[in-house]
């Protein structure tokens, strides 16, 4: 369990974080948030993370009162306050304490929050042999209503989407849009292998810009490896020689099985395990460091 929590500017005991419950984060999930990893004693692509924070933020036209080199600070001293060398990082801004109506006017200051914790992470075996998943019927938000691309604390479509996939008895789920192409999974990004080219949803069709498929594309493109951003539908998945998904905490995970159809030869494909492979390498030799 962390040791010392970040909030609004000091490190208190976990016991000592408390927030009112008059903050719009809890009342409305008006607010914005990050996960985020360290390596090593590295934290992973912080920048990145922190760029992708202040733009959800800047959209949501709420002012974060720290500027982002502070919150790099306030996040390299969360981790070292916790003596973590490996770790996720928690970072919530919320539009802080305001009154029972919905005007973020009313309130005046966000509330900020770093929690570095050790990682609970999938087991080896989802490796080794690849995930069995669902195609989810709640659809991704639409872009329209609410951009998947602002990580927001309203994460209840991906929460329904989850709900989903634990009645069906597996660790991630498809979302599609509402156009009925893929979109991504509930808390991770979707790309899938085809004769040698990897496909990927644009983030446009509405799914979040995630930071892992970003250093999976330079990853493919340093591989030679050729990429299409496009829009696709399930049948593509059900065809594709190979799948897998991306996120901060997973990392790069295979999926084997989608709706009862078998992916590829069943197995975690050749180039999903390359990519994983040189993404531990990035992992484990970059990043922003926390005890020098
Ligand atoms: N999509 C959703 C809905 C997510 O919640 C996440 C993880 N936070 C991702 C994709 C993956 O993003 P990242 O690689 O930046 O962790």
């Amino acid at each position: 369990m962390a040791k010392y929590i970040y909030l609004n500017g000091d490190l208190v005991a976990p016991e000592d974080a408390k927030v009112s419950v008059f903050d719009h984060g809890l009342l409305y999930g008006d607010g914005v948030f990050e996960g985020i990893r360290a390596y090593n004693g590295r934290v992973f692509r912080l920048d990145e993370h922190l760029h992708r924070l202040y733009d959800s933020a800047h959209v949501i036209r709420m002012e974060i009162p720290l500027a982002v080199e502070e919150m790099k600070q306030a996040v390299v001293a969360t981790v070292r306050a916790n003596e973590l060398r490996d770790c996720y990082i928690r970072l919530v801004v919320s539009r802080g304490p305001g009154d029972l109506g919905l005007d973020p006017r009313k309130c005046p200051r966000p509330t900020i929050i770093i929690i570095a914790d050790n990682i609970e992470l999938y087991p080896q075996r989802y490796y080794d042999e690849g995930l069995h998943i669902i195609t989810c019927a709640t659809r991704r938000n639409s872009p329209e209503a609410l951009d998947p691309s602002i990580k927001s604390l309203n994460y209840l479509n991906n929460i329904m989407a989850k709900i989903e996939t634990i009645q069906a008895g597996v660790p991630e789920g498809i979302m599609l849009n509402s156009e009925g192409y893929v979109a991504e999974a509930t808390g991770d990004n979707i790309f899938v292998v085809q004769h040698g080219t990897v496909l990927a949803p644009p983030v446009s069709i509405g799914n979040l810009a995630g930071i892992t498929a970003q250093v999976t594309m330079e990853i493919l493109a340093e591989m030679g490896v050729p990429l299409r951003v496009e829009n696709f539908r399930m049948l593509t998945v059900y065809t594709a020689d190979e799948l897998f998904l991306t996120g901060t905490a997973a990392e790069i995970i295979p999926a084997v099985q989608v709706d009862g159809r078998r992916i590829g030869d069943g197995k975690p494909g050749p180039l999903t395990r390359a990519v994983l492979e040189r993404y531990h390498e990035l992992t484990q030799s970059q990043g922003t460091p926390v005890y020098e």
